[in-house]
C-alpha cells in the first residue's frame, strides 16, 4: 500500500461546539491542520488534506443502540439539557455535528482499507462514548464505529485499538471487552486520580478475549520514561504477538505536561517515539493499515505541537525546528495567548511513577499471554 498520509478535516468539524467556556473546543483541530499545512505536510509524499462527508444513522448503528440515537435526535432539536451526567451538554444539531466527526473517521478508514495510505481524522477520537449513552464530551464513539466498520464492511479479523489519551478510553475498552478480535492497549492516568475512574491493569478482557485488553495506568507526574518503558515492554511485544491487520490509534494530546485537566508530564519526545514505533509496526505487521484519530487535549499549544508532529512522522515529511511565524499569529489571534515556538522539548522523567510502571509491566506479563516473559 501507499505510504502517504491523508488528513480528513473540514469546517463541519467546528459544528461540534458545546459553547463558550466548555473545555472541549474544536478550534484546536483547525489550527493543528493549518500548522500541518504551514509546515508543508501536503506538498510531499503524496500526502493530502481531504474534505469530509457526514456519517449516517446506519454508520452510527454499527456500534450504538437505536434508542440512544432516537434520544440524541430529540436532544438535537431542543438543544437543551445534558446528554450524560453533566459534562456533555446538548446543543441544537448535536447529533448532526457528531455524525460529521463519524463521517470524517469513516472516510479515513476507507482510505486506509482501500490501500490509499495512512489516514488521520483529528476531529474524532471520541473514546468515552458508550453504545447507549454519552460520556466525557463524547456524544458518539467514532473509533468504536470505525472498528465495527472495519470488521463488517472490510472483513478485518484482528484489529488493534491503541489509545494514548490521558483519560481511559472506556467506551471502546468496555464496548469490546469480550471480543477476542480486538487487541486494546490503553495508556492513561491512573483511574483512582482521574475521570472516568476506570482502566486498571487487572482488567484484561473476558472469555475468548482474555489477555487482549491491556491497561497501562500511570501515576500523576509520570514522564516520558514511564510511558516509554511500558511502550517497549508491553505494547510492542503484544502487537508483534497479536499481528493486527489494522491499527486504529487515538492520539489524545492531554498526557502532555501542562494540560489543565490532567497530571501526566509527557514531553513531545514521548509522542514522537511512540508514533515512530507505531508507524514502523503498522508496516511490519498490518501492511501499513494505520488509522489515526484525534481526542482530548485542553492546552491548545500542546495539541498544536503534538498532532502535526504525529502527522509529519507518519506522512514522512520532516518538521522545521521553528514553528512558522504566520501560523503563530493565527494561534495568538484565536486564543489570546502565546503560541509555541519550537518543535522540540527536553525529555521528562519521574522516579516513583517509573517504578510503578515497571510493576504494571510485571503484572501484565503475568496476566496476558501476548506479552513475553522478558
Ligand atoms: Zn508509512
Ligand atoms: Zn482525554
Amino acid at each position: 500500500m501507499s505510504g502517504s498520509l491523508h488528513v480528513y478535516y473540514g469546517p463541519e468539524i467546528l459544528l461540534y461546539d458545546f459553547g463558550p467556556g466548555h473545555p472541549f473546543n474544536q478550534r484546536r483541530v483547525k489550527l493543528s491542520v493549518e500548522l500541518m499545512d504551514a509546515c508543508e505536510l501536503f506538498q510531499a509524499n503524496g500526502n493530502t488534506l481531504r474534505p469530509i462527508q457526514q456519517g449516517t444513522r446506519a454508520d452510527a448503528l454499527l456500534f450504538h443502540e437505536p434508542g440512544y440515537l432516537d434520544f440524541l435526535a430529540d436532544a438535537s432539536i431542543t438543544g437543551e439539557g445534558v446528554l450524560d451526567h453533566g459534562d456533555t451538554p446538548a446543543f441544537p444539531g448535536c447529533l448532526d455535528a457528531a455524525l460529521w466527526g463519524v463521517g470524517a473517521s469513516l472516510g479515513a478508514l476507507d482510505a486506509v482499507m482501500t490501500g490509499e495510505g495512512h489516514a488521520f481524522s483529528p476531529g474524532g477520537g471520541w473514546h468515552h462514548g458508550y453504545r447507549d449513552h454519552a460520556s466525557g464530551f463524547c456524544i458518539l464513539n467514532d473509533g468504536a464505529i470505525a472498528l465495527a466498520a472495519a470488521r463488517q464492511r472490510y472483513g478485518i479479523q484482528r484489529a488493534l485499538y491503541l489509545d494514548i489519551d490521558v483519560h481511559h478510553g472506556d467506551g471502546v475498552f468496555y464496548g469490546y471487552y469480550g471480543d477476542g478480535w480486538l487487541l486494546d492497549i490503553d495508556f492513561h492516568q491512573d483511574g483512582r486520580t482521574l475521570f472516568p475512574g476506570k482502566g486498571f491493569a487487572e482488567e484484561v478482557g473476558t472469555g475468548e478475549a482474555t489477555g487482549t485488553k491491556l491497561n497501562i495506568p500511570l501515576l500523576p507526574g509520570a514522564g516520558d520514561d514511564a510511558a516509554l518503558l511500558a511502550w517497549r515492554e508491553v505494547a510492542v511485544p503484544a502487537i508483534r504477538a497479536f499481528r493486527p491487520e489494522l491499527i486504529v490509534m487515538q492520539c489524545g494530546a492531554d498526557a502532555h505536561a501542562g494540560d489543565p485537566l490532567a497530571m501526566l508530564e509527557w514531553s513531545l519526545g514521548a509522542y514522537t517515539e511512540i508514533i515512530a514505533s507505531v508507524h514502523a509496526l503498522a508496516h511490519e505487521v498490518a501492511d501499513g493499515r494505520l488509522l489515526l484519530l484525534g481526542g482530548g487535549g485542553y492546552n491548545p499549544a500542546n495539541v498544536c505541537l503534538i498532532w502535526p508532529a504525529i502527522a509529519h512522522a507518519v506522512g514522512d515529511v520532516s518538521l522545521p525546528d521553528r514553528v512558522p511565524d504566520h501560523w503563530r499569529k493565527s494561534f495568538e489571534d484565536a486564543y489570546g495567548r502565546r503560541a509555541p515556538e519550537r518543535f522540540s522539548e527536553p525529555p521528562t522523567s519521574a522516579t516513583r511513577p517509573l517504578q510503578a510502571a515497571a510493576r504494571c509491566v510485571d503484572d501484565l506479563r503475568r496476566l496476558s499471554p501476548l506479552i513475553g516473559q522478558g
